[in-house]
């Protein structure tokens, strides 16, 4: 999405691409934007690097909108730390399996380009981590075949069941539902 997180992202969406959703339609940005890293809990991250993001959204509206982030291990215990919500605003990363997180998007462009029972998610992977990669490649798999945001939570608390709990939490308290 941001500075050089596609090296580790852009294939496998190239890769989800090959084959079209049961279905519906999908859409998919496989570089955003390759240099300047702005953060997308900056909102100018969606009004300038990210741009085509909401050009995208706005025209498209999917029911269904995923992003792809790439992270260093060193980072790790800073994304899925509990506080991060005191630190940054938003909730903590969840680890689902093999260094793949499950997190949510920026509160800008969820309230602001999403119908609350849109599903809006974003998948952190470990930079250079082949298990990672994998993972992620399957569960992007998943996540294109889900027609609604029920089908995606259906699947969570199936093969997740703690991490979905959490996540929901996570997501009832932030917008205070
Ligand atoms: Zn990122």
């Amino acid at each position: 999405m941001h500075g050089d997180e596609w090296r580790d992202t852009s294939e496998l969406l190239l890769n989800l691409s090959t084959t079209p959703p049961e279905n519906g339609t999908l859409a998919v940005i496989p570089i955003v934007d390759n240099g300047e890293y702005v953060s997308t809990l900056d909102k100018r991250y969606y009004t300038t690097l990210g741009s085509r993001i909401i050009d995208a959204v706005d025209s498209l509206h999917p029911n269904t909108y995923v992003e792809l982030h790439s992270y260093s291990a060193a980072n790790l215990a800073k994304l899925t730390d509990d506080n991060r919500i005191n630190k940054t605003g938003v909730p903590a990363y969840i680890e689902l399996k093999d260094g793949v997180l499950l997190g949510s998007v920026a509160p800008y462009i969820r309230l602001k380009h999403f119908q609350m029972d849109a599903l809006c998610i974003s998948f952190e992977i470990q930079k250079n981590s082949e298990r990672s990669i994998h993972f992620a490649a399957k569960l992007l798999d998943v996540v294109k075949n889900c027609v609604s945001r029920d089908d995606f939570i259906e699947y969570l608390e199936d093969k997740f069941p703690l991490q979905a709990k959490k996540a929901i939490e996570n997501y009832k308290s932030f917008y205070g539902l």
